[in-house]
């Protein structure tokens, strides 16, 4: 059971007039229905996970439209799916994390830009670009000039946004290419309104069948010959025809202004940031009006050369906004006002000096404090006349406002990275891989993509490399035969099936590799929002208490691989922490060769209490008694020396002090957020430790014998207790 999308799905159902409010990635899904989409795709990744989820969940009002809507098991299967675009002429649209995401289905995209696309194709990606991006730090745009695929970067606005999903199907009809809206985690996340418009059914769809098969045409197919043809068609026909779309529909957004000698280029989800760094510097207002004209480019790629040039004529400088590295935008308009400077009656545009990284940094995200920065050298070079002392200000109160606080600190602010939930199943692993290093030694570990990878944060600290989502095993057959001890590699079942099984376990036994794999098997793509997997759990009514785990689906990973002939196969419960640490150093020592690999098996702590809440609330609400388990620290008995905590990690186990006047160091103490996982007391046990952890059980609608032992053992603890 996932998040509930049920108001989302509502907004969705808006007819035309009606306000849309709400969240960016929500404006594009219900975009997509008023640009009759007939297919839609993906694999979840932050920042555009919710446009998926919401139309899985909507599957009832998608089949009356007659959308298909596919989830996915990778990117790769994603984009494929927009081949349906190559010979119908129906409207697709897919969806995935980028760069990570683009990687992987950059194969399909390369064939499908080369064939070209009839009905639209439109990719949303969302660019985990900046301060709060979870992947490698890379830019799209290279994927797009590469692959030949136009990108647009709408401007944090939810109408432009809503209106440049139904452009961008246009423009890719008539360029016949596929378009990427390339969607930033501000542009995802942004709130606002639009008018909307009605949903449309789309013309070829699961209700609206095609008689035929689309008839057999070479020059659909990417595969040479027709690939030397196509290449030239993207150059000759398909790009001269976008430019055209994108100039005569003006989906690039002139905003004039008064100081017309500078002006500045930025990509068009950079706009609201250089708005804000403009109104600090006193050169804008609260409603976007600005001294500076600004060319917002809601398409990154192409570059119209005509827009570029009228947009610079006349201008002293232009500085251009681009986030991230190389500066391909920069660099473009460089070359394009080069050779447009050239031209009879252009040569003016030699005069007009362009600006970009050599005032803004390379690399990283262009935060507005970052922009002022760089606005304040641009101007203070090229219209020294404007009054800028107010960035300078701000900048002096900012820096302060840092000091200060480094001062109270008394040291720089400690770094707070992600970490498991309360209770994760994944937890009691690391705490038994701890455990098994302090017998056997240190072993390299290949870690991989998804919740399993905060155990490279404190007090895990475990991991060697990751090289992407499912390819542990697989980074780990060059170094296995390096090292005298054998390697761990660690994906969750996620990875497993978006990747982990072809390019891991396949190779492997191919290769005949003598690794560790060990398998999170926690039911869902938990890192992505919990999104549903092959081997999901079915049964949303499964166990309510910590002593089995509720994933009991039919066990397809375990099938799978003794399908691949993996003849060392374990599964093993995550919270037994000594069972886990045995099968662990068997897994290490064993004679036997060929992949070892242990299931660890327990179900994700979020998914599970957003799925036993309603199950409790219900069976509270009917009187029935209700169980739930808490453990805690008894303050005498704590010996203050925190194994515990170094070895579990679980945010529930904290510090107080203790009443102890004799007791200097503060004590462990389990705190209110406890899900009463029993990791504690399975960890105090496997590692040795003091018995200080006790379990309680907190009793709701108590039946008269529970009333009765209550009574018994609260007379007997008061006899025992001197008055
Ligand atoms: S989402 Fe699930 S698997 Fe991920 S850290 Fe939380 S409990 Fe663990
Ligand atoms: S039992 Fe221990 S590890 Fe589990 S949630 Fe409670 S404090 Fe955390």
């Amino acid at each position: 059971m996932e998040r509930q999308f049920n108001a989302e799905i509502e907004s969705l159902k808006l007819g035309a007039g009606e306000t849309f409010h709400g969240e960016g990635i929500l404006a594009v899904t219900k975009a997509l229905l008023q640009s009759g989409v007939s297919y839609v795709g993906g694999y979840q990744g932050a920042p555009v996970s919710h446009l998926l989820d919401v139309m899985v969940q909507a599957r009832d009002y998608m089949n009356e439209l007659g959308v298909h809507v596919e989830a996915c098991t990778n990117e790769a299967s994603a984009a494929a799916m927009l081949g349906a675009s190559i010979n119908y002429p129906a409207r697709g649209a897919v969806t995935w994390k980028s760069i990570v995401g683009t990687n992987v289905a950059s194969d399909a995209l390369t064939y499908l830009s080369s064939a070209g696309v009839q009905g639209g194709a439109l990719v949303v990606v969302g660019e985990d670009y900046g301060e709060g991006a979870s992947v490698a730090q890379e830019r799209t745009h290279a994927v797009a000039m590469k692959s030949s695929l136009w990108m647009l970067d709408p401007r944090p606005n939810l109408a432009t946004i809503a209106n440049l999903v139904e452009r961008g199907f246009e423009l890719s009809e008539a360029s016949n290419t596929p378009v990427i809206m390339d969607l930033r985690i501000r542009t995802c996340h942004v709130h606002g309104s639009f008018v909307a418009g009605a949903n449309r059914a789309p013309a070829v769809s699961a209700r609206n069948l095609l008689a035929d098969p689309a008839a057999f045409n070479y020059d659909h197919l990417a595969h040479p010959p027709a690939t030397f043809r196509q290449e030239k068609l993207k150059m000759g026909v398909r790009l001269p025809a976008a430019r055209k779309y994108i100039r005569e529909h003006k989906l690039n957004e002139l905003f004039a202004g008064t100081e017309t000698g500078v002006g500045i280029v930025c990509q068009g989800g950079l706009h609201n940031n250089l708005l804000r760094a403009l109104k600090l510097l006193g050169l804008a207002d609260d409603f976007g009006d600005c001294r500076i004209p600004i060319l917002a480019l809601n398409v990154v790629y192409p570059l119209v050369p005509e827009e570029i040039t009228e947009f610079c004529s006349g201008k002293v400088a232009v500085l251009v906004v681009e986030e991230g590295q190389p500066e391909f935008i920069e660099q473009d308009i460089a070359t394009l006002l080069r050779r447009a400077a050239e031209e009879p009656g252009l040569e003016h545009l030699a005069r007009t000096q362009l600006r970009g990284k050599d005032v803004l940094i390379m690399a990283g995200e262009y935060t507005a404090e970052v922009i002022v920065h760089g606005l304040m050298r641009f101007l203070a070079a090229h219209a020294p006349h404007l009054d800028i002392s107010a960035g300078t200000r701000w900048h002096e109160t900012v820096d302060a406002a840092r000091t200060r606080a480094a001062e109270l600190l008394g040291a720089p602010l400690p770094p707070r990275p992600p970490n498991f939930c309360v209770g994760c199943p994944e937890r009691p692993v690391f705490a038994a891989i701890k455990l098994v290093e302090r017998d056997i030694g240190k072993r390299h570990i290949s870690a991989d993509i998804g919740c399993h990878s905060f155990a490279t944060f404190a007090p895990f600290s475990l991991g060697n490399s990751i090289l992407g989502y499912g390819m542990s095993l697989a980074s780990a057959a060059g170094v296995a035969p390096m090292l005298a001890g054998r390697s761990l590699a660690i994906m969750g079942d996620g990875g497993f099936w978006h990747n982990g099984f072809l390019s891991g376990v396949a190779s492997n036994q191919l290769n005949g590799g003598d690794a560790v794999l060990l398998i999170m098997k926690n039911g869902y793509t938990s890192a992505t929002g919990t999104q549903e997997l092959v081997s999901s759990p079915q049964d949303e009514s499964a166990e309510l208490t910590q002593e089995k785990s509720a994933v009991r689906a039919d066990r397809t990973i375990e099938n799978t691989l003794r399908g691949a002939g993996v003849k060392w196969l374990r599964n093993v419960y995550t919270y037994r922490v000594a069972d886990m640490a045995k099968t662990l150093r068997e897994a290490f020592t064993t004679d036997e060769p060929g992949l070892k690999v242990i299931v660890a098996e327990g179900e994700c702590q979020l998914e599970r209490q957003r799925r036993i809440r309603p199950i409790l609330a219900r069976l509270l609400g009917s009187g029935a008694r209700v169980v739930r388990t808490r453990f805690g620290v008894d303050d005498d008995t704590c010996s203050g020396d925190h194994s515990c905590i170094r070895l579990s990690g679980c945010p529930s186990l904290t510090l107080h002090a203790s009443a102890d006047p004799l007791k200097v160091d503060p004590v462990a103490h389990v705190n209110h957020s406890c899900v009463g996982c029993g990791l504690c007391g399975e960890v105090a046990h496997a590692a040795i430790l003091c018995p200080s952890f006790y379990r309680a059980e907190i009793m709701q609608n108590p039946n008269a014998w529970d009333r009765v032992i209550a009574r018994l053992r609260s007379g007997i603890i008061g006899w025992l207790q001197p008055a």
